[in-house]
């Protein structure tokens, strides 16, 4: 059996060759994640066409997913890598063109930031473990206290209160470079700091009718408390650990990831948990127990999809840290109770939907049954013809044992499919009656060779013939 939870890795300066690139796939990457906070956006289309090349080399459906850098205040770049001690003190600036930070002075690129710092803030920098505590204020500068010391290069963020420095997202930039992206065909977008269902429509808006997948990154306090509202409207969710863990207590984090991922599940969104998942292994070749532990619990959770951050951009071996996730993945999946959750979901929908629309309601209702026929009747696979993906996700929310078939006419739809738990991406035609796309359908997975003759199927599919085609139609299949 497959590994059902999928891995997203991001790809930056230490994986942007085609040999790198190509063993990340061996290892088991499914999706590419490029975030457009830390360079030219010219750099990202270059690493995008570098992915989908070796991608199609190796004959595999990789998915591209591109992160709005949102608005997150950064400092001016550090030169040199510079190590703040506990107790010593540093002058936070306003960033100008072409200035640095170093050790004693830190700029940040925010305008008249020393005027809306008070004494007695604090101001942790880059993913928080570093953090400051202001003293004085006076002029254009403020002076702070280091209350914990770390390393610090390149641009690390600086997470302000946010009572007095709210955040706008998407921002103007976003959508600027949601253009660039959108015209470069990419499979789906990350919105940063998401704080309403608001948010995600204005990018939606902005990305047209047939715009990327939209994954909101749960990371703000206010999109935490608007949870169901803002999964309603996106299509995937990222638990995004990092700035989640400033802007909240941090021990509430692991319990606020338990609920993201079951909420994101029961809409029918893939969830991507991600940030420090195998921090360890930015420098070494094995990872902490706890980030084993970490990892295997975020597949107990039900995470579609884990993601690497930094471990496979800027780390000394981005192979190794996927197929370290992938092993420890496939060792966790062996204690999923796969039973439990499809029942315990079936019941909860039953009562949520009945004052659902119409379509939500069927969709509901009928992947509910193909999972039930499914397991009643032994079956090996459970076939989702979509367009969408739509179905293929309705399915793979049950989490069922057996491998989920997403079979597609469309590139794009699969290559979105890459991050759905359990489903097995497959293009092949579909056009003509329900039957003829049953039979294409079935074609195309016997050829896969992931079912042979004998074995039943579980096929889901819709009407072409109704007017708004919803996914109404179920078979059982003997091959
Ligand atoms: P980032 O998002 O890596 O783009 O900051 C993820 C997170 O905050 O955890
Ligand atoms: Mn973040």
């Amino acid at each position: 059996m497959e590994r059902r939870t999928k891995i997203v890795a991001t790809v930056g300066p230490a994986s942007s060759s085609a040999d790198v690139l190509r063993r990340m796939i061996d290892a088991g990457m499914n999706m590419a994640r490029l975030s457009l906070a830390h360079g030219p956006v010219e750099e990202t289309l270059e690493r995008i066409r570098l992915v989908r090349a070796v991608a199609e080399e190796a004959g595999r459906i990789i998915g591209v997913l591109v992160d709005l850098p949102g608005p997150k205040i950064r400092t001016a770049s550090f030169e040199q890598e510079v190590y703040l001690v506990e107790g010593d003190t540093v002058e936070l600036v306003q960033a100008g063109p072409g200035s640095t930070s170093d050790w004693r002075r830190i700029a940040v690129d925010y305008p008249g930031i020393a005027d809306h710092l008070r004494e007695g803030d604090r101001v942790p920098l880059g993913d928080g473990g570093i953090s400051l505590f202001v003293e004085q204020v006076s002029g254009d500068r403020a002076m702070a206290r280091v209350r914990s010391g770390g390393r610090l290069a390149g641009r690390p963020g600086v997470a302000l209160p946010p009572s007095r420095f709210p955040l706008e997202s998407p921002t103007p930039e976003d959508l600027r470079l949601l253009d660039r992206v959108c015209a470069a065909d990419v499979d789906a977008v990350a919105i940063s700091f998401v704080r309403s269902g608001a948010d995600v429509e204005r990018v939606r808006q902005a990305s047209g009718p047939d715009g990327p997948m939209l994954v909101a990154k749960i990371e703000t306090q206010e999109a935490v408390d608007a949870l169901e509202e803002v999964i309603a409207v996106a299509d995937g969710v990222m638990v995004a650990r990092g700035d989640l863990g400033i802007r909240c207590a941090l021990e509430d984090v692991p319990h606020y990831q338990k609920r993201i991922i079951a909420t994101g599940v029961a809409y029918g969104r893939p969830v991507i948990t991600a940030t420090q998942m195998l921090e360890s292994m930015l420098r070494a070749p094995t990872p902490t127990r706890a980030e084993v532990s970490d990892v295997a619990n975020a597949v107990l959770d039900g995470s579609s999809a884990l993601m690497l951050s930094g471990e496979t951009a800027i780390g000394d071996d981005p192979v190794a840290a996927v197929a370290t996730m992938a092993r420890i993945v496939t060792r966790a999946e062996r204690e999923f109770d796969y039973q439990t959750w499809g029942r315990e979901l079936g019941a909860q929908q039953v009562a949520e939907h009945r004052g659902a629309p119409v379509s939500v309601r069927i969709t509901a209702a009928i992947s509910a049954a193909a999972w039930r026929a499914a397991n009643d009747a032994g079956a090996v696979a459970i076939i989702a013809c979509t367009n969408s993906g739509t179905t293929a996700r309705a399915i793979s929310r049950f989490r069922p044992v057996i491998p989920v078939l997403g079979v597609t006419p469309s590139v794009r739809t699969a290559r979105q499919l890459s991050v759905g738990w359990g489903i097995t991406p497959i293009v092949t035609h579909q056009h003509g009656t329900t039957n003829d796309i049953v039979w294409f359908a079935v074609s195309a997975a016997a050829e896969s060779g992931m079912v042979k003759k004998g074995d039943i199927v579980a096929v889901l599919v819709g009407s072409p013939e109704e007017p708004t085609p919803t996914t109404d139609v179920l078979r059982l299949v003997t091959i």
